[in-house]
């Protein structure tokens, strides 16, 4: 292994602690935990870093009734919790920490400084950073956010108990929002830009059924207005057709209009889609750079669920020991010939 550059530091930490490993997953969503769980049972002794979210989206779910092995509904915090549990218990380090700097430039082994100032030395990397929820970026909606304007319904929901509320977008999670929304109100609206859903035909039904939701077609939101209490009070709409605006009087938004892949920390490192997610060689979780590997939503914006997360963790994990095992070989020389290289892990 070749000697390394200095790290550049983005912000002025001061190395706490040094940590060695033979296998550094950045993020704990379903991708995190199952690379951590196979890498753990390869004897990697891998260091999970579980980021601002651990257990990533998932955490801010309730029911979730499509990963598999699970005949009754269960809740997602609760999944992400035996995830964690079960890699644990199979030889992972778990560490509270945010990765704010990598440095993958000359090969393994590669460095990242966390949050903490702790240092973090790795034979192989895997991300697992996930997504995070876009907003709209209008007027209003940075100055009322968690006075009325949120990006997570199950999260955010009890607190509306009664009151009108909308949610803002046609996807998946748009309509699952609208839905768990009727829970707790019976004036949900969905406003969507197009007179089309892009949610699957089931939850669509479901929606167009429920007597507690309105949809609002061919409607954008320009502006989130406060009320007197500077709570949300109102929202303005304006018609993709006609360009007409109108208000909508609310108590609570909440924008449903999908992801943006957390890969700030990749930028110029590693290669990225247009719309910013990791490129991986195809099939694959391996990046351009030998000895890292992206797992999960950080990489997949066509998927984007949690048993295909799931699954790519346990590639990457397999590829980082197939890796690692390059780079035994590649230290002992001849010697190493004789030996043969692991490249299952352990099922
Ligand atoms: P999607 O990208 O599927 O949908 C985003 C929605 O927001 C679209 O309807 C889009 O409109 C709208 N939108 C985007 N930008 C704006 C904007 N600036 N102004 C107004 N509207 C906007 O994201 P989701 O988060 O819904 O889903 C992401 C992925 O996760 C999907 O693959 C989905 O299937 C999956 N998912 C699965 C679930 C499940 O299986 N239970 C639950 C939740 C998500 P337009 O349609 O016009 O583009």
């Amino acid at each position: 292994m070749g000697g390394k550059t200095n790290l550049a530091l983005t912000k002025d930490t001061t190395a706490m602690a040094t940590h060695r490993t033979k296998m550094l997953i950045i993020g704990s969503g379903p991708a995190g935990y199952s690379a951590a769980i196979y890498g753990a049972r390869a004897m990697l002794e891998p260091i999970v870093v579980q980021g601002i979210q651990p257990g990533g989206q998932l955490t801010i779910t309730t029911e979730v009734e499509n990963y598999p092995g699970f005949r009754d509904v269960i809740q997602g915090p609760w999944l992400m919790e035996e995830m964690k549990a079960q890699a644990e218990h199979v030889g992972t380090k778990m560490i509270w920490d945010t990765i704010v700097d990598v440095d993958l430039e000359g090969g393994s082994p590669f460095r990242a400084v966390g949050d903490s100032g702790d240092e973090y030395i790795a034979d192989s990397v895997v991300i697992a950073t996930g997504a995070q929820a876009k907003w709209l970026g209008v007027p209003g909606e940075q100055e009322l956010g968690g006075k009325g304007v949120s990006a997570c319904a199950t999260c955010d929901g009890f607190f509306f108990r009664g009151k009108k509320v909308a949610v803002i977008g046609g996807g998946n999670t748009a309509v699952e929002e609208a839905l768990y929304l009727t829970n707790h109100s019976d004036d949900v609206t969905l406003i969507h830009r197009r007179a089309e859903l892009r949610s699957e035909k089931i939850l669509e039904n479901r929606l167009m059924a429920s007597d507690k939701i309105t949809p609002l077609w061919n409607k954008t939101v320009e502006s989130f207005e406060a009320g007197e209490n500077g709570t949300l009070g109102h929202l303005v709409l304006k018609d993709t057709k006609t360009g007409e605006t109108s208000t909508l009087e609310v108590d609570g938004a909440f924008v449903a209009i999908g992801h943006a892949p957390a890969t700030e920390l990749f930028k110029g490192k590693l290669e990225m889609d247009g719309g910013g997610y990791l490129v991986t060689e195809p099939g694959t979780p391996k990046t351009a750079i030998p000895g890292v590997f992206a797992a999960g939503d950080v990489m997949d914006h066509v998927y984007r669920q949690a048993v295909t997360a799931a699954g790519v963790g346990c590639m990457a994990a397999l590829d980082a020991e197939k890796f690692l095992a390059t780079l035994v070989f590649d230290e002992a020389g001849d010697e190493a010939d004789t030996a043969a290289p692991q490249t299952e892990a352990a099922e």
